[in-house]
Formats: C-alpha cells, structure tokens, sequence
C-alpha cells in the first residue's frame, strides 16, 4: 500500500530534509528538525503524490488517503496528550501548503483549525484566556473564508476595523472578551449573507475542507503563471503539512518571530530578526504593530525604544540562538527560522536556506569557508553566476522613486542617465561637448557602433534580447533596453512619445537594463563596489576551473576591461569596426571601387599600418596572452554609402562619378546578406584583402613581442568555413604573409591559423579541416541561426510565442541548444581531436558568457569559452563550478 501520509514531531520524524521531492521543502524540513530533537509541534506531511494524484484523477483523492489522515491525526494527538475534535481534550492543527521549490501564488496558511463555536469555549476555559480564544477564532474565520472559501480578506477587515473606530481603540489587543464575541457574531453573519451557508463548524469538514483547498490552489492562475516563468514542472505537485498549533497569542509571555541566522542583505555573522508579544502567524510581516529587534545589538543600533527578545524572554532567547546555530551548521547554511514561543516556550515553526543579496551571498561563503563550514568548492557553487552582474554596473538605488514611462527588455545590465538623443552622429557630437546621452534608437546597425560608444545607454523601440543593440551593447558593458515596444519614436520632430507623454531631444531620462525600465528624469543610482568576498571567490574559483576564460575583444578599452576582469586572452577580436573610422573608410570604399588586383593592392597599402597599429596595440595590452584574430568577415556593402545623399556625398570627396559608386553598391547588394557573399568567400574572391590583414597581423607579432618582451603567438581565425578547401585555400594566403613578414624582419615567430565553426557543414565535416586548421572557435550565434534557419535578427517577432506555447523551452541564442546545435558541437570537437591531438577548441558565441552554456561546454572538453568582457567573472566563475559539478558526477 502507498504511504501517502508522513509524521513528524516528538524527537522523530518518518521523513527528513532530503524528502524533499516527496514532502516538499517545508515538510521535509520539519521532519529533519523533529529528528534533530528539535522542539516542533508534532504534525505529519501529505505528499506531494498525493496532489498529482488528486489532478490526474479528476480532483480525487487516493482510497486509502482518509484511513491513513485520521491515523496520523491519532499520532499526534498521543504526542500531544490531545484529540482533534474533541472539546475536552482540544487539539487545534495548522494546515500548510509547501511546494518542492518555495513558491508565492499557493494557498496561504490557515491557523487554529478545529475552533467552531463550542470548542471555542474549551480553549477560553483551558487557557483561563477568554480573549485569546476568541482572537484565535475569529483570526481562523477569517483565514479560512479567505483562502477556503474564497471571501475577499476585506470584508472582515472592515468589520475589524468598524469595531476598533466604535472604541476607539489602536491596536487590536486591546480588545475585550465581549468585543471578540461581538466580532466573531459579525464573521459569522457575513459568511452566511455572502454565501447562503452557515461556517462550517464540523472539525473534520474544516480540514477536508483547507487539504483539498490547499491542492486546488497548485493550479491557480497565479501559481501556474509563476511556474512557467520559473520553469516548475507541473508534475511536481505540493505537499501539505498539518501541525498541531502552538500559541503566540497567548499573552505578555507569549511571541511569534522570524529569523535569519546571517545578516541578509550584508551577511554579516549576526543573528537578524523580528518578533512580535502577544500575536500569532505572519502578524510580523504583515505590519499590522511594528515588530521589535530580537537582539540588544540589533535594537541598540536601531535606536529603537521596543525591548528585544534577548530583554524580555532571555530563556527563550537563549534557546532559540542554540538552535538557530545548531541548525545553521546543521545545514551549512545561512537559514530563515520562523519560531513561536508559548507562555514562555519555544517551538521551532519552520527552517529553510534564507534568501540573500550577491553581497551577503559573496561574503557568507567565504566566511563560511573560512569558518570550515563548507568547502571553497562549495562556497563557490553557492553563488548564483548571473547574480553578480549586480555588481559589476551601477544600479538605481533600491530607495530612489521611479517614474516609469515604459518597458522594454532586459537587454544588457545596469542603469544609465543621459540626454535624448535619436541619431548616433548627435551621440558623438553631444559626448564631444561633454554631455553625457542616451542613445535612443527603432534599432541600431553596426553603422551605429560610435553613437553606442559615446551614449551611456542604448534604448531601442524594436529588438529582442539578442538584436543588434543588445548584443553590442552587452559586449561594451553599456545598459540597454531594447525593444520598448509602447514608445513611438520620430526621427523628423526628435521627439519620442509613450503613455501619451512626449520627450524632446535633450529631455534627461534613466534606462534600467537590469529590469527593462525607462524612466523620466535622473535617477539616483549605487555605483559598483568590487568587495574582497568578490575578489576571494574569483580566486577560489580560478583554482577550481579547467576551463580557460578569455574575452571578445576589439577595441583597446575592451581589451584593457577584459584584462581588469581576468580574461585570459582574447577570442575573438573582430576587425570590421576598425574600418569605420572616417579615414579607413575612404580607402576601404576605394578597394571596392577597385577594379583590379593592382588598384585594390593600393588602396589596401593604405590600411596597411593603421590596422598594423591596431593589432600592435591589442598585442601589448595582451602581453603574451593569447589572442585571436578573425579575418574580416561581413558584406562589402555595409562599407558603402545607402543614402542618395551619401552617395554623392562620398563620390565627390572620393572624386569618382555618383553613377559609378551607385552601380557598385547595386551590383553589391543581396538578398540575404547573412548566407551571402561574406566570411572566407570575401578572402577568396578578394585575397588581397586576406594578404594585408595576415602581413598587418605579423608585424604587430614581431613589434609587440620586441617592445613587450613576451612573446606573441597571434592566433588567425578564418571566418565561415564550409568546406576544407575553402580553409586551406585562406591559410595559403595567411602562411605566405607569414613567411614575408618574418623573412624581411629577420625573426621566427609561432602562429597558428584556425577557424570559426559557424556552418553546420563545416562541423559534420570538421575531420577534414582539422587536418590543417590548428584550432577550431564555435561561433555558435551564427552557428545557431544556421543550424536553426532563423534568423537573429527577425527571431523575436515569433520565438516569443513559441515560448509562451512551450514549442520551446528557452531561447537558443541565449542558452545554448544542446539538442540540435550542441549535437554539432560535440561532432566537430570529436572529430577535430581525433584528427589533430592538440587541437585547441574553445567556443566565441553569446553563449559564452551563459552559465548553463558553459557547463555545457565544460562537458565536451573545450578548452576555454570567450564573452564579453563585463561576463568574464560571470564566466570564471560558471566555468567553476561546471568543473565541480563534473568532478563530483564522475
Ligand atoms: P508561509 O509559507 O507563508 O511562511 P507557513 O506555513 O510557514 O506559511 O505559516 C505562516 C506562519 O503561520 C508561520 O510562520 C507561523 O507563525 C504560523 N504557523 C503555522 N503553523 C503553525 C502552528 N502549528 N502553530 C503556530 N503557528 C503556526
Ligand atoms: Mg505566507
Ligand atoms: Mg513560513
């Protein structure tokens, strides 16, 4: 026979803490407590099976769920020398609900359950209390309409706050015996005008009654909406736990409290909490009197002038600091109590691992660890990855008031301040006068990169988490929301309207790229603070990883933030933004007016030293670090005017006829200029190009390594491979280049020549190229558009729905695919070992910054991951903790 029905209490417990999947966290926990020989009042867990079995067979419940209930309710009334139901021998239950994972939207607590209007007058005569049984029934009237019988928790407020005006009265202990009975009459009445019955009276109607409640209330709208966005299986199912009560209103020695056994939000190493005399349940946090502050310590800084805890019930205070470290260390946790005291006795309501700030969580574990605790493998699995990206921007200040105009999405964290502006041009120039902007665009192209550097922010109307803005904008570490929908922008007036407001050119707003908000005016904000907990668990966890950690780099800002965050080398440093600049473009343009090899080799000798420059630069900052360069990879139409305006514009400063610069960007354009004529295609069809960057490349090798003193070893990466012939075709460019610049500089240098795997052909066929490519980067964005045959760009106007109609669980150009995409992944890294043994594998895609993307890749074996410089601790740190997890699994 299933056991559907699980006890606790009394020094012993049929479950314990890792039930949890059967008993849910809260149950679970109470029975690890009972075991503990914790004082808890006994009561006993229905399982979870027991609530997928009630909603896969039509809201029934299990046969023998009944027998085995009214059995466990005959255990604990032995433990309690009680009877549920019985008058002379009163015992009143609590019923619980507890999910597997902690979840808001689940039915709410009923107390005192078992009073009706008879058993009411047993409790006053037990307790010599007449007021505190009537406050405690009238408190289970209230609850049980509320969340059993679906009366708006109003209604009785009103009438509770009706009688308090009659008296007079401030809180409502100051009630009499008399006023209670007054109170109770009025509950009662208005149950039966609102529903036509009278409140149930019979005990075991009244827990049949909160169980079957607390089961419905898994599938509300709310609790299932809260599944989805928190990805909980349906199949969980939650548990309840009925409990006998314990009293915290029954009277001046009686107490109800909340606990952490850290500081919270600083993690400081003290125990942190509330209390309230005399009351019961969540009057704490509900804020109905203002708790106290359980310890002296606490109180004194507080300046409060209410006694704490430690003050007035110094025994109970003593026992309950016992346990409270008894079960902190028990746990190796930080915990969250919830305790009652009783005439001056403690029980222990609730433990469970307490919810924290990055600061607090940085500085417990390291405490932790360092008081032996825990493991420093441990304390760094403990931190939640993506959690520190509050640190490393600056955030609105949690106190600050936020006028709210719009949202967008999330699209790269912290929060910026500026002026409107709606043209990247404007951004730059209004930078050059020292005013700091907001870059606020329908999207941005990468002819926008200038205005995205000068602006503090990116805002943009149209786009999902990974359009342009938002790609760019992580990558620079600049807060971005994208894709605010709701505001209207007009380029022509310079304004940009939301919520029937209009805001000029010049207007100062606040973007919050950590929630998507877009806000009128300044808005305070908390600027970064790195904390010697932060820096210790980048340690801890530097030592642990196998991974290495490198970053997407270009520009030497980027290089020297990434260096400041740790990366170890660059992997993947694009080259195409280099050739934006207003005096590179101008030769650019004329390598693809060019007609001929010899007129292209020109122009070219003229991008020659500034890309020189460039590299020599980027391999300085790097010091001998790795660093990987790719070879220019998109359209030669995104280097030429579209405008005609700009046409002639450029014709004429070229001195070449408009018609003729028209008719080459005509021949240029394309359909589908993600599959088009872009990648390796451009160096085979233009070598020349390939040629300059390769020479470009080695002679920055050879005059960094001269001026650093460390040796460069420059990592070439050929972009959109296919086909190994197209591979090797580009390395013979790339090899010549070498073989000339180190001939006429009379130096040796290494170098290895690799590709991007981006096409799926190229990883089912990467055996083949790894014969002579020396290292393979995933270039997993493109390598996901392909493999899916979606594009990035116009993905957001349906991946959306697939999600909300679970088509697909997360976005897999955030979250790398490892079904489809990591299927390859797996193939070409394979493959390329077994063809080259010290084939060097890392991946250079969005994904590379994702936590779960880089457990992914700690399971293939790659040999490092490359992000955005702003997530390389984020990356340090998963990379970790992927390592741990893989030691521990094998
Ligand atoms: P939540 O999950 O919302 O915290 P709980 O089930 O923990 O709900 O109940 C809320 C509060 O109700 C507890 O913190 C405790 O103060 C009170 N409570 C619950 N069960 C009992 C009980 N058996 N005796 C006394 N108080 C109880
Ligand atoms: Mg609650
Ligand atoms: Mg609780």
């Amino acid at each position: 026979m299933t056991k559907w029905v699980y006890c606790f209490g009394d020094g012993k417990a049929e479950g314990r803490a890792s039930d949890r999947n059967l008993l849910g966290g809260k149950g679970a926990n109470l029975a690890e407590m009972s075991n503990l020989g914790l004082p808890v009042p006994p009561g006993f867990t229905i399982t979870t099976e027991v609530c997928t079995h009630y909603f896969t067979n039509g809201h029934t419940y299990p046969p023998e769920l009944r027998e085995q209930v009214g059995e466990a309710l005959k255990e604990v009334g032995r433990a309690t020398g009680r009877r549920f139901g019985d008058p002379a021998r009163l015992l009143l239950v609590s019923v619980r609900s507890g999910a597997r994972a902690s979840m808001p939207g689940m039915m709410d607590t009923v107390l005192n359950l078992g009073l009706n209007d008879v058993t009411v007058e047993a409790l006053a005569a037990e307790s010599g209390d007449p007021r505190f049984a009537y406050d405690s029934y009238r408190r289970f009237i209230q609850m049980y309409s509320d969340v059993v019988l679906g009366l708006d928790h109003d209604l009785f407020e009103e009438i509770l706050a009706d009688e308090k005006g009659r008296h007079g009265y401030d809180v409502d202990t100051e009630f009499s015996a008399a006023d209670w009975r007054r109170v109770i009459a009025q509950y009662k009445e208005r149950v039966e005008s609102e529903l036509g019955h009278h409140f149930p009276q019979e005990p075991e109607e009244q827990l049949l009654g909160a169980i079957g409640a607390v089961f419905s209330s898994w599938m509300t709208p709310r609790a299932v909406t809260y599944r989805r966005l928190h990805e909980i299986p349906e199949s969980w199912g939650t548990a309840v736990n009925v409990q006998a009560m314990v009293f915290g209103n029954m009277g001046d020695d009686s107490a109800t409290g909340v606990a952490f056994t850290r500081n919270p939000s600083t993690g400081e190493k003290s125990l942190y909490g509330e209390f309230l005399v005399n009351a019961q349940g969540e009057d704490v946090v509900a804020g109905i009197r203002t708790p106290q502050n359980l310890t002296e310590a606490a109180r004194l800084e507080a300046g409060s002038d209410q006694p704490s805890l430690e003050k007035i019930m110094p025994a109970a205070f003593a026992s309950f600091v016992e346990i409270a470290d008894k079960l902190e260390s028990h746990y190796s946790d930080m915990q969250d109590l919830e305790f009652t005291i009783e005439r001056g006795k403690l029980w222990m309501l609730q433990t469970r691992s307490g919810k924290r700030t990055t600061k607090a969580a940085l500085k417990i574990a390291v405490d932790m660890a360092n008081e032996g605790l825990i493991t420093r493998g441990e304390a760094v699995c403990r931190i939640d990855p993506a959690s520190l990206d509050q640190l490393l921007h600056p955030t609105i200040d949690p106190n600050a008031k936020r006028d709210m105009f719009a949202t967008g999405l999330p699209a790269s964290p912290g929060a910026a301040t500026g002026e409107i502006v709606f043209s990247s041009d404007e951004a730059e120039e209004m930078k050059g006068r020292g005013h700091k902007v907001i870059l606020v665009r329908v999207e941005t192209s990468p002819e926008d990169i200038h205005g995205m550097h000068a602006a503090e922010g990116i805002l943009t109307t149209r786009g999902g988490m990974t359009s342009h803005a938002a790609v760019v904008a992580r990558g620079m570490g600049k807060p971005c929301v994208s894709g605010a929908g709701t505001i209207q922008v007009d380029y022509r007036a310079g304004t940009m309207s939301a919520l029937g407001r209009t805001f000029e050119r010049g207007e100062v707003i606040t973007i919050d790229g950590s929630t998507g908000q877009v806000l009128n005016g300044a808005v305070p904000m908390t600027q970064p603070a790195f904390s010697g907990d932060f820096s210790t668990i980048m340690e801890w966890a530097d030592e642990l990883r196998r991974m290495k950690v490198r970053a997407n780099a270009e520009t030497p800002a980027d290089a020297r933030t990434a260096r400041s965050f740790g990366a170890e080398g660059i992997g993947l440093s694009r080259t195409e933004h280099m050739f934006f600049d207003e005096e590179r473009i101008a030769a650019m343009r004329e390598m693809i007016l060019a007609d001929t090899s010899e007129e292209r080799r020109a122009a070219l000798a003229k991008l020659l030293p500034m890309q020189r420059a460039d590299f020599t630069e980027l391999f300085e900052i790097m010091a001998g670090l790795p660093l990987t360069i790719r070879l220019l990879d998109p359209p030669l139409h995104e280097f030429l005017p579209k405008t005609e305006e700009e046409i002639a514009e450029v014709a004429a400063a070229m001195g070449v006829e408009a018609e003729q610069l028209r008719q080459r960007a005509e021949s240029l354009y394309e359909f589908n200029p993600m599959l088009g004529h872009r990648g390796c295609r451009l160096a085979i069809t233009y070598p020349e190009m390939a040629e300059m960057q390769a020479r470009a490349i080695f002679e920055a090798a050879i005059e960094a390594a001269q001026k650093t003193g460390a040796p460069v070893v420059p990592e070439i990466m050929v972009p959109l491979v296919a086909v190994a012939s197209e591979f090797s075709f580009v390395k013979a460019i790339i090899d010549a280049a070498a073989k000339e610049a180190m001939n006429e500089r009379g130096v040796e240098i290494e170098y290895l020549v690799g590709t991007m795997i981006e096409l799926p052909r190229a990883a089912l066929n990467a055996g083949e190229i790894a014969k002579e490519a020396e290292f393979f980067s995933f270039g997993t964005n493109d390598l996901t558009q392909t493999t899916f045959g979606i594009s990035r760009d116009d993905a957001s106007s349906f991946l959306d729905v697939y999600r909300q109609k679970g088509i697909i669980e997360r976005d897999p150009f955030v979250t790398l695919d490892e079904d489809g995409v990591g299927v390859l992944i797996r193939l070409a890294s394979d493959n390329g070992r077994a063809a080259r043994e010290a084939m060097k594998l890392g991946i250079c895609g969005e994904h590379g910054g994702d936590p779960s993307s880089i457990a992914f890749c700690e399971s293939v074996g790659l040999d490092y991951v490359s992000c955005s410089p702003f997530r390389v601790p984020i990356a340090r740190l998963a990379a970790a903790q992927a390592a741990c997890r893989a030691r521990l699994d094998g």
